[in-house]
């Protein structure tokens, strides 16, 4: 039970049930589904470098992707609660750099980079190269930039524009 003493839960694990916390989740941010993010306790079951797992204890209101007893990944994210973390999201997220949101600090986005840039920009090509977009925080509707983890060592264009390659 690594977790227990990990001083980055503290504070955030139930006094009396040291192996449970609240987690924000969530079916997508607001470009991808119009649900809110709910916060819901959480048992953890495994804690690795920058992401634990667990499992839903108590079931979400309004929310189609999240059930309770289902088995999630999340991880501590600039603000008060961590933050559910999809499988989708988490295999593309080394591809990019996130930076917090300006407002509440959110260093997570709720929606796959491919995902949001489908939305943002339905007219690119399927095989163009972005370099960077900024998206709405699900949290608080501040500014994410991401910027794509390749565009610093290029820097032949401005980061905040894309460029069809
Ligand atoms: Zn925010």
């Amino acid at each position: 039970m690594l977790w227990r003493n990990h001083s980055a839960l503290k504070g955030k694990l139930h006094p009396d049930y040291p192996d449970d916390l609240q987690v924000i989740v969530h079916d997508g941010g607001p470009r991808l589904t119009e649900r809110q993010p709910e916060l819901v306790w959480v048992r953890i079951t495994g804690m690795g470098k920058d992401l634990l797992t667990g499992t839903v204890l108590n079931a979400p209101t309004q929310l189609l992707s999240v059930q309770q007893e289902q088995h999630i990944q999340f991880a501590l994210a600039g603000v008060e609660h961590p933050v559910m973390l999809t499988a989708k999201y988490l295999k593309e997220k080394a591809a990019w750099n996130i930076q917090a949101c300006q407002k509440c600090g959110l260093t997570e986005l709720f929606d796959a980079p491919s995902d949001l840039i489908k939305v943002i920009f339905p007219n690119i090509p399927a095989d163009a190269h972005l370099e960077g977009f900024s998206s709405f925080c699900p949290l608080c509707h501040g500014v994410q930039l991401v910027e794509a983890t390749n565009v610093a060592a290029e820097a032949k264009h401005p980061w905040w524009k894309f460029w069809a390659s």
